[in-house]
């Protein structure tokens, strides 16, 4: 406009209108960068100055002369819609339209513009280019405020899943992070278990269902883990054929429409995969899945950390040659039953067990012999436990057995079979030759009957062990006479 009235236009006031526009118009972009506030519109007093500053500048864009340079003006309206959105928000920009158009018509009592005459076609244009630019920026906004709020999930997600050492934490995390961003009406996590996923986590529909095992031949997930990519089903039922599925509901019985898979994997292993799925038809679409596979990719990161922690945590408990409880783990373990079985009032039996003339066993058949002996009687032992059982290496060729909630006579009948398998023992030297498996002397002491303190239950164990041992080895020494016991145990 500045340089066109230079050239162009000949009528000096002509001239001069088209050079302080183009100039006001810099002035008031300058102003705009220098001073714009972020709270102007929520002031009513600033929001009405605006307001009419608005309506004027555009009246005065859309009516200057000369005609010839309409797209200029048509342009510069155009530009200040776009301002106006982006500032002040869609409705503000209508009102303003409003307004200008207001003004324009006849409708407005008094003429304005008495010398200028208005056709049909500039208010037309002004609200056409008004509309387009108000609901462009408003649909951009909403993708924009959509996306920084699932990148507000997915940040705030992973700022969790840095705290989180426990594969359950993980998974949950997954979880919360699932049902605030996604429309899901169902979603599992699963974890590969041989040939079937485990699944850890499921929900359907407001419930949250047991652990439970899914197929992998011919399913949604199957085609997930099998491929290790991700998978998008818009409508189930069309997509099931073409892939060679078969359906089968999980959770509740109502069938799901479309669905979304995603492996759960890290460069060096695949841990299992997410599933997301909706009862209607078309209910994920691209940008969904993106999502998910953030959620996916941070979640395996961690889990592959948890998994780790978790290994290294039951290493550090573990004895390194036989895998047995080590002293200190088997100590805590030993205090944390007796507290849970005075908490629940039942009985705790405590084995202590002792490999008989282990050193002549060591001597005669090599020590290489001995420690396989050690491991195998770690899994003779473990063969008679429950899965609430504990077996610790109490220390060399000694080991010790908590049975939570077992009597006297159930820790008799454990103790004598342990005793009993071991003559079944099958041990080869190096050679390759058969040799005989040693005996066990064992001890059996009860909390809280026989002693309250844990000490005080591992002396006491400890000193029938020794009884055993002096009674000529291969013994059990427990509180009752050993003759009752068998009788009582045969019964
Ligand atoms: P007793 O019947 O009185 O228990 O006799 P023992 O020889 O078993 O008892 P002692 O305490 O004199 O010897 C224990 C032996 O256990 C000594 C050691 O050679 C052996 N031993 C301890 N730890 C290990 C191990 O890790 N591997 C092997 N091979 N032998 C071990
Ligand atoms: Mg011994
Ligand atoms: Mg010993």
């Amino acid at each position: 406009m500045f340089v066109y009235g230079y050239v162009e236009v000949t009528a000096i006031t002509q001239r001069w209108i088209n050079i302080l526009s183009g100039l006001a118009l810099f002035a008031y972009f300058l102003i705009q960068n220098l001073f714009l506030k972020a709270d102007w519109h929520q002031n009513p007093i600033t929001s009405l100055v605006i307001f009419l500053f608005y309506v004027a500048f555009v009246l005065w864009f859309t009516l200057i002369e000369p005609y010839s340079i309409r797209w200029i003006q048509l342009a510069v309206a155009t530009l200040f819609f776009v301002n106006i959105t982006i500032l002040m928000g869609r409705w503000f920009a209508y009102a303003v339209l409003g307004m200008v158009i207001f003004l324009l018509s006849p409708l407005f009592p008094i003429n304005v513009f008495p010398e200028i005459y208005i056709t049909w076609d500039r208010p037309l244009s002004l609200i056409l280019s008004a509309t387009i630019i108000n609901e462009t920026f408003h649909w951009m906004k909403k993708r924009i405020e959509k996306q920084v709020e699932r990148l507000e999930i997915i940040n705030q997600m992973t700022r969790s899943l840095a705290f989180s050492i426990e594969p359950s934490q993980v998974t949950s995390l997954m979880s919360s992070a699932i049902q605030s961003a996604l429309n899901a009406d169902t979603y599992y996590i699963g974890f590969l278990e041989n040939s079937h996923l485990r699944l850890v986590l499921l929900y359907d529909d407001g419930e949250f269902f047991e652990d439970q095992q899914v197929e992998l031949e011919n399913t949604f997930s199957g085609w997930v883990v099998i491929n290790q990519r991700s998978l998008l089903v818009k409508d189930i039922d069309k997509e099931a054929a073409r892939l060679g599925i078969t359906l089968k509901s999980i959770g509740k019985p109502e069938r799901s429409r479309s669905w979304m898979g995603t492996p759960l994997q890290t460069h060096e292993k695949l841990y299992g995969m997410v599933a997301v799925a909706s009862y209607q038809v078309n209910a994920f679409n691209d940008s969904d899945l993106e999502l998910l596979e953030s959620f996916a990719q941070q979640a395996a990161i961690s889990l592959e950390n948890a998994f780790h922690h978790q290994e290294v945590e039951t290493r550090s408990m573990q004895d390194s040659l036989t895998s047995a409880l080590n002293h200190g783990a088997f100590l805590q373990k030993l205090t944390e039953e007796c507290q849970k079985a005075l908490r629940g009032g039942y009985p705790l039996s405590l084995i202590m067990l002792d490999i008989d003339h282990f050193k002549e066993y060591n001597d005669r058949y090599g020590h290489l012999a001995g420690d396989q002996v050690l491991i195998e009687i770690t899994r003779y032992i473990q063969r008679y436990l429950k899965s609430t059982d504990w077996v610790g290496r109490w220390g060399g060729e000694e080991f010790a057995v908590i049975l939570p909630n077992a009597t006297i006579l159930q820790a008799w009948g454990v103790a004598r079979r342990i005793q009993k398998s071991l003559t079944r023992m099958e041990l080869k030297d190096r050679e390759g030759n058969s040799i005989p498996a040693p005996t066990i002397s064992q001890g059996i002491a009860c909390f809280p009957m026989e002693a309250s303190e844990i000490y005080a239950l591992i002396d006491l164990a400890d000193q029938r062990l020794y009884q055993a041992k002096s009674r000529g080895r291969d013994q059990i020494e427990a509180p009752l006479p050993v003759s009752e016991m068998d009788e009582e145990v045969q019964q």
